[in-house]
């Protein structure tokens, strides 16, 4: 499936749910995280509805590749010019919240809340 109607992030790739995006591609999409724990917090996602990282599959490296590529270009745009870091948080026990994939880059200058 594509898209999946009761999820939070496909609300927020249709514009049903509002976002605060610094960037849009056909593939992709990054917003800032409606709870940050660093100065700078955004997260990266595809607008394909894949729940997670253990749902990816080797028709989706390029997409993954893009994900990651994407982040140090976003970072320093954002202002995390002195490092940063990229967090896939996946399934329970790996603290996932939202089942929709996404990389959460956080940057800026330290100390950070407890994420
Ligand atoms: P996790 O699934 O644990 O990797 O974390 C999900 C992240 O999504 C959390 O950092 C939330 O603050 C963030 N989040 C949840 N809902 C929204 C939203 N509507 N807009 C932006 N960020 C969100
Ligand atoms: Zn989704």
């Amino acid at each position: 499936m594509s898209q999946d109607p009761n999820c939070i992030f496909c609300k927020i790739v249709a514009g049903q749910i509002p976002s605060k995006k610094i960037h849009e591609d056909e593939e992709l999409l990054a917003f800032q995280d409606i709870r940050p724990t660093a100065p700078v917090h955004f997260l990266i996602i595809p607008k394909l509805h894949l729940a997670s990282l253990a749902e990816a599959g080797p028709e989706h490296e390029r997409l993954l590749g893009r994900m990651l590529t994407l982040a140090p270009r976003l970072a320093q745009q954002q202002g995390a010019d002195n490092g940063f870091r990229t967090v896939i948080n996946t399934g329970p026990d790996g603290g996932q919240e939202v089942y929709h994939l996404h990389v959460h880059v956080m940057g800026g200058p330290r100390p950070w809340k407890q994420g």
